[in-house]
């Protein structure tokens, strides 16, 4: 019955990183240092439980269509603007392919980065136009905006994942100008640095800039993603969206976790503390990074021969192999806690 599948889904999708946890298993590590994910080790705001909780109460019902409790917070967080809220921020991404993409549509990605944008692309029949980042992982302007041209949509993530390369916000405006589609801007870690792309949603009708609560905010269990949309492109999202993606106990906790700001605080300090300590300290080269992560360089050897090296010694971190446009010899690890980020050095010390 295989072939009944579509051509899209016959290849490899998302990949996990499973396969070092069941070797730190394999080699009896109960509690490995987990940095592969680019989770928040800390817990969320106790406002955020205590009103996941109250929530659990009422779910024989469905959850309000309109995400009023969560958009209503975010409001109050970053001031008036128009938002959709999704399953995480991949169903935002989903949600806005679906908008606009026809069979056989393409769609310009800067790589090397996230790898969900061109499997949602392809899910939807279109085709990802990679743009290859420069030798420093900067986006090459000219060639990123020749390639827009024509094109309904292209996807930039900043502060990139998996290189930690932050975009700053003059050239994103730049880009704006020069294009006539859509910017789909990924900032899922945008907390972990000092850039604000807010302000050009006022300017620019372009733009749209994808959000997720999943990690300086500590809710990856729950997915909430969200996005800052243009007025004219919100009735369009919400026609194309599934039926009440985001759950109630979802959209209860992502509003008391905004009402918590100051909660994010010491874990954004700590992250900086630490990627600085991981360029100074590992005895790989590491990339200058804005994000909870940092991608290292491990050549001569490959990804795969050290991720499965450290995972050995209890340490899980991803290769970056199934990155588009990567090479087979960058591994990126996250910020974890104390213990784990200094578990990784020794390793990583001793290999
Ligand atoms: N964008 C980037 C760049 C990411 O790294 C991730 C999560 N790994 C996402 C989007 C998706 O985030 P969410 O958990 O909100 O679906």
């Amino acid at each position: 019955m295989q072939h009944l599948i579509r051509e899209c889904f016959q290849k490899e999708g998302y990949v996990f990183a499973t396969r070092a946890a069941e070797i730190a298993r394999a080699h009896g590590h109960d509690r490995p240092a987990r940095l592969a994910s680019n989770e928040n080790p800390e817990g969320p705001s106790p406002e955020a439980v205590r009103r996941a909780i109250a929530a659990l109460g009422t779910v024989n019902r469905y959850p309000d269509e309109k995400n009023r409790e969560f958009t209503d917070a975010l409001r109050a967080y970053h001031g008036d603007y128009r938002f959709a809220a999704s399953v995480g921020m991949d169903g935002i991404i989903e949600t806005v392919i679906r908008t606009l993409i026809n069979d056989g549509d393409e769609v310009v990605v800067s790589t090397p980065t996230y790898s969900f944008y061109g499997i949602a692309v392809r899910a939807q029949g279109g085709v990802p136009a990679s743009v290859a980042r420069k030798a420093d992982w900067s986006v090459d302007m000219d060639t990123f905006i020749r390639a827009c041209e024509g094109k309904k949509l292209a996807f930039l993530c900043s502060p990139n994942n998996p290189t930690g390369t932050v975009t700053p916000a003059a050239d994103v405006a730049a880009i704006l100008e020069a294009i006539d589609g859509i910017l789909f801007l990924d900032a899922a870690y945008i907390d972990f640095c000092d850039e604000d792309y807010r302000p050009l949603m006022h300017r620019y009708d372009n733009l749209i800039i994808g959000r997720t609560m999943s990690k300086a905010f500590s809710l990856a269990g729950l997915r909430i993603g969200y996005a800052f949309v243009p007025a004219w492109y919100e009735p369009y999202y919400m026609t194309a969206a599934t039926p009440f993606t985001l759950n109630s106990v979802s959209q209860a906790a992502g509003a008391g976790a905004l009402a918590d700001p100051a909660h994010i605080d010491p874990i954004i300090r700590n992250v900086v503390i630490w990627r600085t300590r991981f360029v100074d300290e590992c005895p790989y080269p590491v990339a200058p990074s804005g994000g909870n992560f940092v991608l290292v360089d491990v050549a001569p050897a490959t990804a795969e021969t050290v991720v499965e090296q450290l995972a050995a010694r209890g340490v899980i971190v991803r290769s970056c192999t199934s990155f588009p446009d990567l090479g087979e010899h960058y591994i990126r690890v996250s910020i974890g806690e104390e213990w784990e980020n200094e578990r990784f050095l020794q390793e990583i010390s001793r290999l």
